[in-house]
């Protein structure tokens, strides 16, 4: 346990050194470890199988995950086992539609062909989230935290959310919106800026660090696709959306 503080503190600090919201970074080397398990793990061990055939394969930002991890072999032998999966569902499905069919296409997970569980390398990267919110806050509560954070290009916006969801207390709170109200202030004055050279009487005025604001601007409001598990929709029987 104290080692693996010790890892999630030094891969928070060498993040908050990087480009970018720092858990997203960490986050994206989690879903590169996740898929890389998957696919050589997943060639030999029967759990790992069984996670992916069970969700009938992963979500489609995970999928394109997996595609551009480039193991074919792997990815092959997975995606066979979920295939046979399926072929035994369709040949399964009922000729009749079922009766309430409406209600039970509201649950994604009780649609005909669901999968038995949510996607794998979701749920990790869920698990991966709550460990690194809570290691940026132990960091946030040592001396000069707060400084490594205000040095640092800030959260996005979804992990800024998943960051005060965990904090329980005052400073924390506090020191997590002062450095991102100067952050995104900075921000918001970038786009205003980009928004004033576009206009024609300005539009000679040579480009600054404006230029790319508005990228950044979405990056730092949306997240990076399959970074953000709190996103996911409940699709659990019961679930509200
Ligand atoms: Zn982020
Ligand atoms: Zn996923």
């Amino acid at each position: 346990m104290t080692s693996e503080r010790h890892t999630v503190e030094h891969d928070l600090h060498e993040a908050l050194g990087g480009a970018g919201c720092a858990l997203c970074a960490l986050l994206a080397r989690s879903v590169r470890r996740a898929i890389d398990a998957l696919t050589y793990e997943g060639v030999t061990d029967v759990d790992v199988r069984a996670e992916i055939r069970a969700a009938r394969g992963l979500c489609a930002t995970h999928g394109v995950a997996l595609r551009q991890a480039r193991q074919a072999f792997g990815a092959a032998l997975a995606y066979r086992a979920v295939l046979g999966e399926v072929l035994r569902d369709l040949a399964a499905l009922p000729a009749e539609p079922p009766r309430g069919l409406r209600r039970i296409w509201r649950g994604a997970r009780r649609a005909p062909l669901a999968g038995r569980r949510a996607c794998p390398v979701c749920d990790h990267i869920g698990e991966m989230q709550r460990i690194y919110c809570e290691g940026l806050i132990q960091t946030l509560q040592r001396p000069g935290g707060r400084e490594q954070l205000a040095a640092s290009a800030g959260l996005c916006l979804p992990h800024l959310r998943a960051s005060l969801a965990s904090a329980g207390d005052a400073a924390t709170i506090a020191t997590l919106r002062s450095v991102h109200l100067a952050r995104y202030t900075l921000l918001a004055d970038e786009l205003d800026e980009f928004i004033r050279k576009r206009d024609y009487r300005f539009a000679r005025e040579p480009s600054g660090s404006e230029r790319d604001s508005w990228v950044r601007a979405i990056e730092a409001l949306s997240g990076t696709p399959g970074l953000h598990p709190a996103a996911v929709v409940d699709s659990s029987p019961g679930g509200t959306s």
